[in-house]
């Protein structure tokens, strides 16, 4: 046996081993990405997060005299992308976390459409 044919040999067993290996892993991991988190699985803003503060975010909007109409909420904010019916979901001011959809906040804009 040559030592050319020896090299197709290991050549051929690195494959078919990488081939087993490969097709025991989701297609993701081999890219190396990670999945974005869940809306649903983002943890809850806290009212005491200096931006909430700032903001003066609560989790429950009859809480506050700040709002201009008692129907401002977050779940009919421009900014809230939370499915309806939902109780909490994500807004764009709070990246990473979840508001609660009777919640509100001083930049409150009313959802267009
Ligand atoms: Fe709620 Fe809108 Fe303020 Fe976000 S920007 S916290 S959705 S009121």
């Amino acid at each position: 046996m040559s030592s050319k044919s020896k090299s197709k040999t290991t050549r051929r067993q690195f494959l078919n081993r990488a081939t087993v290996i490969a097709a025991g892993l989701p297609v993701p991991a081999l890219l190396g990405w990670t999945l974005p988190a869940r809306a649903q699985d983002l943890p809850h803003l806290s009212e005491d997060d200096p931006t909430a503060v700032a903001l003066k975010y609560t989790h429950d909007a009859s809480t506050t005299e700040e709002r201009a109409s008692a129907t401002d909420v977050c779940n009919n904010c421009q900014h809230y992308t939370g499915g309806a019916g939902s109780e909490w979901g994500p807004c764009a001011l709070f990246p990473g976390k979840q508001v609660n959809a009777k919640g509100w906040c001083s930049v409150w804009v009313e959802k267009a459409g």
